[in-house]
């Protein structure tokens, strides 16, 4: 017998529509003293079977469900069968996109909370990001060696908001080999070294490779600036669309070492390419009072807003940088731009974008939207999965 969780009458509601979290506030009672992680089944306030979660005592998503059937028990076989559907879709991308380096689980929106599973080549790194996924480490790894056995399985779980868990930050192997320092990945015909142990996230941010080949149409002998570039990205797809230069920016040296390598690794031609470590604030203000243009602008920073108080701060920051970006760009020029903040919409980041042109005195045609790859779907269900956007503008 499971822990049980009374819900308060009327909070069954998102559960019947197969949202996959339980609020601290919407709980009843708890019978028994579940642990951390511990898998409870919930039930309504009338006593009815609802769903089968994970419970978190530390946080406010205070049960995060694992199945709605009540016939399934979460064990090594559950795992097993939610990778096994996971991988259809992946199989399907990576055979259409030429991907050795794909998200195989997305957390909530593959229907196992608090899980991301990224696979680089032979490599599955892994993100543990809540209690419940904590506590099923070995179940998890059992299934993945059952479905990946020439995968080695590392673990990344250095993140902050496993604190809100009641967790301690882990690094580490899980199975098989510990990660070289590059492992080569490839998408859309361009390869690319991911750093494991250390490179940001799990060492790539595979969430913008769609929009990465969407950019390729816009830059055919085009001066190119590309801002916050981490590993090369944008600027590699760039070279592969025959830019006539690209430069590249980030803060980050090891990134731009390895953007340096990319680009070689592809065999495009280095003269062409600049690799520059500014802040991009910074140098953005620098080319617009020195009368730098640029044909195209990629505009891709890191999230912004972590929280909803630190929405309004993140809507200057971003008009701030779309601002700067219209203003080096000649006329009829491309901005390409995104967010890949969750909490703030793709109409509100449109309405920034129509604001920065405003205060740079152009004007912003929207001719395309993105929207984060094909392997980070978001259900049906769980809304919340979406939270990449962006948009191609033609500034005049
Ligand atoms: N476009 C990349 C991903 C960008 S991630 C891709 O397609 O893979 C965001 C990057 O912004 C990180 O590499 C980080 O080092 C860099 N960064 C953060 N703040 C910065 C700043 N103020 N100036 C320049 N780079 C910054």
């Amino acid at each position: 017998m499971t822990t049980a969780i009374h819900l308060v009458k009327g909070r069954e509601k998102s559960l019947r529509r197969q949202h996959p979290w339980v609020f601290s506030g919407g709980i009843q009672k708890v019978k028994g003293k579940p642990a951390l992680g511990e898998t409870v089944d919930v039930f309504s306030a009338d006593g009815q079977w609802l769903a089968r979660g994970a419970y978190s005592p530390n946080s406010q998503i205070r049960v995060r469900i694992w199945t709605f059937n009540q016939d399934e028990a979460i064990d090594e076989a559950f795992f097993i069968r939610r990778i096994e559907q996971a991988r259809q879709l992946r199989n399907m991308l990576a055979a259409r996109d030429g991907l050795t380096g794909y998200r195989l689980i997305a957390a909530e929106s593959d229907l196992l909370p608090g899980i991301t599973i990224d696979k680089y080549d032979n490599f599955l790194v892994c993100q543990l990001l809540s209690a419940g996924a904590d506590a099923q480490r070995d179940n998890l790894v059992a299934a993945l060696r059952h479905c990946f056995p020439e995968c080695s399985i590392y673990e990344r779980s250095d993140v902050s908001v496993r604190k809100k868990e009641g967790l301690k930050q882990v690094t580490g192997v899980l199975h098989g080999e510990e990660p070289p320092a590059r492992v080569m990945i490839e998408e859309n015909g361009v390869k690319i070294a991911v750093d494991i142990t250390g490179g940001h996230k799990t060492g790539f941010y595979l969430d913008q490779r769609d929009s990465r080949e969407a950019a390729v149409k816009y830059v055919d002998g085009k001066r190119v600036l590309n801002c916050f570039c981490y590993t090369g990205g944008f600027g590699l797809y760039a070279l592969k669309g025959n830019a006539s230069e690209v430069i590249n920016v980030d803060v980050s040296e090891p990134a731009l070492e390895t953007a340096r390598f990319n680009a070689e690794a592809n065999g495009f031609d280095l003269n062409k390419a600049q690799f520059v470590n500014a802040d991009v604030f910074q140098l953005l203000r620098d080319y617009r009072d020195r009368g730098e243009q640029f044909d195209v602008v990629i505009m891709d920073p890191p999230k912004f807003a972590e929280s909803k108080n630190q929405l309004q701060g993140a809507c200057r920051g971003y008009k701030d940088i779309n601002m700067l970006a219209m203003q080096i760009l000649k006329p009829g020029g491309t901005l390409l731009t995104y967010s890949c903040s969750g909490l703030m919409d793709a109409n509100l980041f449109q309405k920034i974008i129509a604001d920065a042109a405003l205060d740079a005195g152009r004007r912003a045609q929207f001719i395309e939207r993105f929207s984060q790859a094909a392997d980070h779907p978001f259900d049906s269900a769980y809304p919340e999965g979406f939270y990449l956007k962006g948009f191609a503008c033609h500034v005049i």
